[in-house]
């Protein structure tokens, strides 16, 4: 028998053992008030005058037990039920006012583990409501802030553009900024608006097979005129014939983001490798590049939303790449890893299920 189920017996049977001594005593009292009553007037005689008598004096004593118990039945129910119920409503209160910081604080004694438990469960919710508010809030706060530095460009330039007598070069020069500054915000919010689908699970694994290393290549082949631009390197390590069974769409989020960083944290003349192998199981991808690289306390942060550790790039992005990146691999419950040291290079390792049809698919 389980400790619990024997204490609860034990709990539930001294229970019983008092309400059963509470009301033997009550009843053995009664009867002998009216016994003693009966035969301190006439001794074994009993008349109905002395009954009614003995009946009045016994009754009035069962009067007097009642009130007895009411009251302590009533300061019980103060202390046990009322307080209780005032430190719970008070809680929930609160917490519809927008006060997560409050907590139901527990109160000893046997017979309030009930009320301990309802209190840990508000106490629980609370704490997860506040995580929710500060995570609404500081999202707020970053968007705004990301959306202020282009805005402020486009109201610039467009002001700028406004000018007479403008140059040609230079009316060039500005339309194109705020075509940049616009393509940055569209990022953002293409972004933004992927996260939340992801986040809110209305995206689910759309199941087909392929073959990785092809699409492996075609996203390489996207950044093509970048890598010619600044004379990047690309050295590629592909097993042939590596088919798995998962959600296309969403891995080449992972892939077009890890590829973008490796080429936009690599200086001209570096070099990005790219490497799939795999087993029975699992494959796994390699990105690696020769650029700036990122200290240990940056790697920490790198797939937190809005996170951008190297900010002389932050331009070129917006800190939400590698968080998608970190969602859609959570979601087909793979694996990803970063190595890095600064000045030499980074390499990112993704390792995910060949066959994915064994994922929950309202996962
Ligand atoms: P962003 O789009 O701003 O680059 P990400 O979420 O993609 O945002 O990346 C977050 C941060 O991770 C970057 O600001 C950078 O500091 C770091 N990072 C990501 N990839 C690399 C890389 N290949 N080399 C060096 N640092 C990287």
């Amino acid at each position: 028998m389980k400790k619990n189920t024997f204490h609860k017996i034990l709990r539930e049977f001294s229970s019983f053992l008092l309400f059963f001594t509470v009301v033997g005593f009550a009843v053995t009292c009664c009867m002998m008030l009216f016994l003693t009553v009966l035969s301190a007037d006439t001794g074994i005689v009993y008349t109905s005058e002395n009954i009614e008598n003995a009946a009045k004096i016994t009754f009035l004593n069962v009067v007097i037990i009642t009130v007895l118990f009411k009251t302590a039945d009533f300061i019980r129910r103060k202390i046990m039920v009322d307080k209780p119920v005032k430190m719970i409503t008070d809680a929930t209160e609160k917490i519809m006012n927008g006060d997560f910081s409050i907590r139901v604080k527990s109160i000893h004694g046997s017979g309030m583990e009930g009320f301990n438990q309802v209190g840990e469960s508000i106490n629980a919710m609370a704490e997860e409501l506040s995580g929710i508010e500060t995570l609404r809030s500081d999202f707020i706060a970053n968007v705004s802030h990301e959306m202020k530095t282009p805005l402020a460009v486009m109201q610039n330039y467009g002001t700028l553009l406004q000018a007479p007598g403008l140059s040609e070069e230079k009316r060039i020069e500005y339309a194109k900024t705020i075509t940049e500054s616009s393509r940055r915000l569209a990022d953002m919010m293409t972004n933004i608006l992927k996260l939340n689908r992801l986040e809110n699970q209305q995206i689910y694994p759309n199941l087909a097979e392929f073959e990785l290393g092809e699409q492996l290549c075609e996203s390489l082949l996207q950044y093509e005129s970048l890598w010619e631009k600044k004379n990047i390197e690309i050295e590629t390590h592909i097993d042939d014939g590596v088919f798995i069974c998962a959600d296309g769409e969403l891995l080449s989020i992972v892939w077009n983001n890890l590829f973008s960083n490796a080429f936009k944290f690599t200086e001209e003349g570096g070099k990005v490798t790219l490497s799939l192998t795999a087993d029975e199981n699992y494959a796994t991808v390699k990105i690696s590049d020769t650029g700036c690289g990122m200290s240990a306390e940056v790697g920490a942060h790198i797939f937190e939303k809005f996170y951008q550790g190297d900010t002389s790039h932050a331009t070129k992005g917006n800190g939400l790449g590698l968080a998608l990146v970190k969602r859609v691999i959570d979601i087909m419950e793979g694996e990803i890893g970063v190595e890095s040291t600064v000045g030499v290079g980074s390499t990112f390792t993704v390792k995910i299920r060949r066959n994915a049809n064994g994922l929950e698919k309202d996962g």
